[in-house]
């Protein structure tokens, strides 16, 4: 349930409010607007016709009903739209955050040329995998520790904050050593305790949305990340399993729309694991920005053809430069006279 403080409430009238909803077995989370305050009870045990009756106490203006199973993701609890900092890039803040480079680490040369070419082009995040998330047990797993060292070292050289997977639990805090921002990746999604873990953080978190989840589930996982204390949670549609077969998975970008109307969350899109195809990474890139969404990740390799994964989809550093020219957010460089 939300508490709707009025405009004129006082600090007293905002704690007693927050007191009562403690004391009726739920949790009270403040979001000070600039204009008011309003005051979320969330829980599942309390005494919810005492929160109810909570309408006539002094400074309320109003109580109403989530009406949503998520509570703390949803914008009916915060119209204001969250802003996710990664190592000084602000994501969801009005520009699309570009997050670039190869699905997994292969080398240090490899790491690190792709790393100074999305620089350039004007990427925002270097993003690389170091535990892979492989469908068959023989195909590349990751470099692992060692990819996580390339990752910081490439970071370091180039500025750019870093996204890489954690796959398991195990690996959370040697992944939080290194990475500044931790991606959840799409067959985790509704791993509980690893979101569990990774509320308990405050670094940044990627959450992919599973290939067969529902938005509603995407959402409910988010708030696993929320209810445990992280609110520094992006949301990545990465396409999901349809009847289709001719795309690896179908780019739903009336979700990316959706959950921005649902949700105050940053959503980014990522059109490489949403079609599979190289060629189709650019229009369904300018796609997702026209449907709303705060960034792209996109899997950029030198040499797509070797690739140790997902070199289908990888764009090379031209292809990767030329979309940051179509995107229009490569950087402004000086011309200078003849
Ligand atoms: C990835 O980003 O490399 C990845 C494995 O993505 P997903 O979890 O969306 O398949
Ligand atoms: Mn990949």
């Amino acid at each position: 349930m939300i508490v709707n403080m009025s405009a004129s409430a006082t600090k007293e009238q905002i704690s007693h409010v927050v007191e009562r909803i403690q004391e009726c077995g739920y949790q009270a989370h403040l979001i000070q607007g600039a204009e008011r305050t309003v005051i979320g009870a969330v829980g599942s045990n309390g005494r919810r016709a005492e929160i109810e009756a909570l309408r006539a106490a002094p400074g309320v203006q109003d109580v109403i009903q989530i009406a949503h199973p998520f509570k703390l993701v949803s914008r009916q609890l915060q119209q204001r739209r969250t802003i996710v900092d990664v190592g000084g890039v602000q994501i969801g803040a009005g520009n699309v955050t570009v997050m670039a480079g190869p699905c997994s680490v292969e080398s240090g040369e490899q790491l690190m040329e792709t790393a100074l070419a999305v620089k350039a082009a004007g990427a925002n995040l270097l993003r690389g995998g170091a535990y892979k998330p492989r469908t068959s047990p023989y195909d590349f797993q990751g470099l692992g520790v060692e990819a996580l060292r390339l990752l910081r070292e490439a970071s370091e050289e180039t500025g750019l904050p870093i996204v890489t997977e954690v796959m398991s639990e195990t690996d959370v805090e040697i992944v939080a050593e290194y990475a500044d921002m931790m991606q959840v990746g799409a067959r985790n999604m509704q791993n509980f305790s690893l979101l569990r873990k990774l509320a308990i953080l405050e670094r940044p978190i990627l959450l992919k949305r599973g290939p067969s989840a529902t938005i509603k589930e995407w959402l409910l996982a988010a708030e696993y990340l929320l209810a445990g204390g992280n609110k520094n949670v992006v949301l990545c549609e990465r396409g999901i399993k349809t009847f289709e077969t001719a795309t690896r998975n179908t780019l739903d970008l009336a979700a990316i729309a959706l959950v921005k109307e649902l949700s105050h969350l940053p959503v980014i899109a990522d059109p490489s694991h949403g079609t599979g195809i190289r060629t189709l990474v650019s229009p369904m890139s300018k796609a997702a920005i026209a449907a709303g969404a705060d960034g792209l990740m996109i899997e950029v390799h030198p040499c797509p053809e070797r690739a140790l994964s997902d070199g289908p989809q990888s764009l090379d550093l031209p292809g990767f430069a030329e979309l940051m020219k179509e995107l229009g957010t490569a950087p402004v460089r000086e011309v200078k006279a003849a």
